[in-house]
Parts: structure tokens; C-alpha cells; sequence
């Protein structure tokens, strides 16, 4: 039996009927707005190139983390899904094999917000008006296949259809920013434009980090066998970056942990990092790079955003067969109050820097980030990242960060993704939210509703581009 599809136009609004119409009048003033999108992972090429893109498997299923973790949970194997393996060893190649397996295990994602974004591009990009299910699969396959094979759904079209203002891609040091170029260099007028990651330059566990920064600084022209040298290779790449349109830069480490090294320690902690890093020495060099990146971006005005505290690959099998990024990241405790302070001690009073910080550690958001930013003008609260990048998610951000940290110390929306055709979802999703969280203030006559509206449009659109200069 076939079930049908429908977005309610009331979905993630209040119960209550009073405070639901207070909710659907905040969101009708915002619902239109465009999308700035100032942190995420997708793929420049798309809008360099502009190929239409494969077939409905390779878009949706393979690439996407979210998809294949929860499949993988449930036993499915990452072969059958067409996840390549590290040593090439064959998987499924079969695009209609791989989405019969994801639509006969769809249910998984019941109560999840893959499910709600997955549906709003079921219904919203494709059209479709029936539920997806084993029995519906091939109908699924067809009608997407079919589009995807039109102009309209290339890169580009789909970027102007979603009403797309600006995105940011996520690039390595070592990128020669190619696409980003093409794209500048042609005549369509969409803004992508990169941030500058340097990770794999500036953390000594990286496999490889010698011959990594090696590159780097030959690619600068910087003698980079220096501590100072190695800084002014950073300062080189991190303006090849803005003039590829960066107004940030964007650090995963393991830890939020700063540090404020003398000269002498600096040179003496590169060299050992270079050779050989012990973990004392690697944590410690991440650490002196933040209080580093701080003050380059005080110089030229690159926003910073941190990442910490995040597993990568827990599960030894998964990466030693898949590699990286395959869903296995874990979230770790996140502290903030000491290991922000050797920075902020250097840099947290200067009106030039912006530093955004995000956690995985819910705990941390009334404890600790809300009265953080609630005080140092460099400080700002990144949105409910990853897994908390959710219904429940965003609610709990807004319950424990607002009343310290207020509305105006946070940045808007990021929906850090590399799923390009859920991007307008989860900016719905926020929006709803926040509109939802808003009328529950307005109901209980803690904000006047002429106010909510000016916030509700404050936290789709005007703080993202205020925070990161877009
Ligand atoms: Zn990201």
C-alpha cells in the first residue's frame, strides 16, 4: 500500500493554537529569505564545472555520512552501498541496487532530521508525492534519474532555484583553488567562495605533516625550516584564500585548548614537531597555532571559526577499510573556560577579531560558551552543529544559550553539509525553530511580537552576514 508524502505547513510549530499562529506569522516574514550559507562542504567543481550530476545513488546515498551511519548501524555493510574501499577492492557499482537497499531500510530514519530533510527534497526539488519505500523504490529512481539528466537540475540552476545569496566552501592549505577561480572567472554570478582550513599544516598528527608543510612552504616561497618562516607561509596562504573570496578560516581540533609561547619556545616546539611530535607536543603546538590564527586574523580580518573536541573515526575496522569521514565520529567532553584563556588573554578584547565557537558537548552551552561570548566582544556562539543540528537540537541551544548570551552574540545558521540538494531544508528547519522558539516568548509576554519579528529575521539573515562579512 502506498503512502503519501506531504510537508505540513504547520510541521515543527507549537501545539498550542494560539502560540502555533504566533509562530506561522513570524515565519511567513522570513520564510522567503535568501540563504546565506557561511560554513559547509560542498564541492566547488559542481559550480565550476556545472555537470549535471550522476545518477540518484552517487548524490544522495554514497557521499553522505548521515545516510550510511544509520544503515551501517542496522548491519547493512558499506559495501552494499557503494562506500569505495582504501585498497580499491570492488563494492556495489549498481546506482539501482544501492537505492533499493536505502529505500527498504528508509523507516530507520523515522524521528531523525535526516528523515525531514530527505523528505523536503523528495517532495520540494523532485516532486514526488508518495512516501519512500521498497515498493515505491523504482518509481523513486526513475523520476529523480530523469531529472537529473535536465539543465534545470545542474549545480547552477539548482543554486539559484534554492535562492542561494553566498556559500562557503571548506578547503586544505594545500589546495590550488582551481575551481574557485573558474568560478570567478566565468560569467555566471553565483557566490562560492572558499575558507581557509589549515589543519593538515597545523596539526603534527596528520600523517605525513613534514612533507605537508614542506609543500606549504614551498608553494609560499618561505623557507619554512623557521618558526617565523613557517607563520609567513601561513600569512601567504591565508591571502591566496581572500583573494579566492575567504572571509574565514576553520579549525577541527581535538581540544578548544590555547597557548601563549615565548619566541623561544615557539622555534624549539617546531623543530621537535617536525622530527618527531610526542602527543604533549602535538596538543601544545595545535594550542600555540589558535593564539597564532587569532592574531592573523586581527591583521586582515578573517572570521575564525573552531571545531573542537570530535573523535574522528572511532571505529578502527570502518576506517582501516573506508578511510575517513565515514560516520564513525564520536563527540568528546568539550572544555572552554581554561583553554580559551591564553588566547583570549592575547587577543579577547580586540574589536578586530571575531572568534566563532561551536561544541559537540551540550553541557557546555549555559555553562560555559553562553557566558563566554555573553561577555568577550571577540566571542561569538556557533549554531547547534552536527548532531545537534536538529529539531530537539536547536531548541536546546536557544533554551540554555539565550538568557546569558543573548540573540545578538550568535551567528545565525550553518548547514555544514556536502548534501547540496538538502541545504534549503535545513535552513528551513532553523527557521521554523527559531520561530517556534520565538513565539513561545511572545505567548508568555517575554517579548513583544513586533520585537520577534525583528529577531526572527535577525537570526535567518542579518547576523549570518554581519558575523562572517558576507
Ligand atoms: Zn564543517
Amino acid at each position: 500500500m502506498t503512502r503519501p508524502l506531504v510537508l505540513h505547513p504547520d510541521r515543527l510549530f507549537p501545539a498550542d493554537p494560539g502560540t502555533r499562529a504566533i509562530a506561522r506569522a513570524l515565519y511567513a516574514g522570513v520564510k522567503d529569505l535568501p540563504i546565506v550559507s557561511p560554513h559547509g562542504h560542498t564541492d566547488p567543481s559542481w559550480f565550476a564545472c556545472d555537470e549535471p550530476f550522476t545518477d540518484p545513488a552517487s548524490l544522495l546515498i554514497v557521499p553522505d555520512h548521515y545516510v550510511f551511519r544509520m544503515l551501517y548501524s542496522q548491519g547493512v555493510a558499506l559495501e552494499s552501498l557503494g562506500v569505495p574501499s582504501v585498497d580499491g577492492s570492488p563494492v556495489e557499482q549498481d546506482p539501482r541496487k544501492i537505492w533499493n537497499i536505502f529505500a527498504k531500510h528508509y523507516h530507520l530514519f523515522r524521528g531523525t532530521p535526516s528523515r525531514m530533510w530527505l523528505d523536503w527534497v523528495f517532495a520540494e526539488v523532485f516532486g514526488l508525492n508518495v512516501l519512500l519505500d521498497e515498493t515505491t523504490a523504482d518509481h523513486y529512481y526513475e523520476v529523480i534519474d530523469a531529472a537529473l539528466k535536465t539543465d534545470a537540475f545542474r549545480p547552477r540552476a539548482l543554486f539559484e532555484r534554492f535562492n542561494i545569496e553566498a556559500i562557503a566552501t571548506t578547503e586544505g592549505p594545500l589546495d590550488p583553488l582551481a575551481h574557485h577561480r573558474a568560478i570567478r572567472e566565468s560569467d555566471w554570478d553565483g557566490r562560492v567562495v572558499t575558507a581557509y582550513r589549515p589543519d593538515p599544516v597545523v596539526d603534527p598528527e596528520t600523517p605525513g605533516f613534514a612533507e605537508k608543510v614542506a609543500k606549504f612552504g614551498a608553494m609560499a616561497g618561505e623557507d619554512v625550516s623557521t618558526y617565523a618562516g613557517y607563520l609567513a607561509a601561513h600569512r601567504f596562504h591565508r591571502a591566496r584564500f581572500r583573494e579566492a573570496g575567504a572571509t574565514s578560516t576553520d579549525h577541527g581540533h581535538p581540544s578548544a585548548l590555547t597557548a601563549d609561547l615565548s619566541n623561544e619556545d615557539c622555534e624549539a616546539l617546531y623543530r621537535r614537531v617536525l622530527s618527531s611530535a610526542s602527543k604533549q607536543d602535538a596538543e601544545l603546538f595545535r594550542a600555540q597555532l589558535l593564539t597564532e590564527m587569532a592574531g592573523m586574523s586581527v591583521e586582515d580580518g578573517m572570521v575564525m571559526q573552531l571545531h573542537p573536541a570530535v573523535h574522528r573515526s572511532h571505529n578502527k575496522a570502518v576506517l582501516d577499510r573506508f578511510g575517513r569521514d565515514k560516520g564513525g565520529d564520536i563527540p568528546m567532553p568539550g572544555e572552554f573556560v581554561q583553554a580559551l584563556k591564553p588566547l583570549l588573554d592575547r587577543h579577547g578584547n580586540d574589536p578586530r577579531l571575531t572568534l566563532i565557537l561551536f561544541t559537540l558537548d551540550e553541557d557546555v552551552y549555559s555553562r560555559e560558551l553562553a557566558p563566554l561570548a555573553g561577555h568577550y566582544p571577540s566571542l561569538r556562539l556557533g549554531p547547534p552543529w552536527w548532531f545537534h543540528d536538529s529539531p530537539e537540537g536547536m531548541r536546546r541551544f536557544r533554551e540554555r544559550a539565550t538568557e546569558t548570551g543573548g540573540f545578538y552574540n550568535t551567528v545565525g545558521f550553518n548547514d555544514d553539509t556536502r548534501a547540496f540538494l538538502s541545504i534549503p531544508a535545513r535552513h528551513d528547519v532553523a527557521r521554523r525553530m527559531d520561530c517556534a522558539w520565538l513565539a513561545q516568548l511572545v505567548a508568555e509576554h517575554r517579548l513583544p511580537e513586533d520585537e520577534a519579528h525583528e529577531v526572527a529575521r535577525a537570526l535567518a539573515y542579518d547576523l549570518v552576514k554581519a558575523a562572517y562579512k558576507l
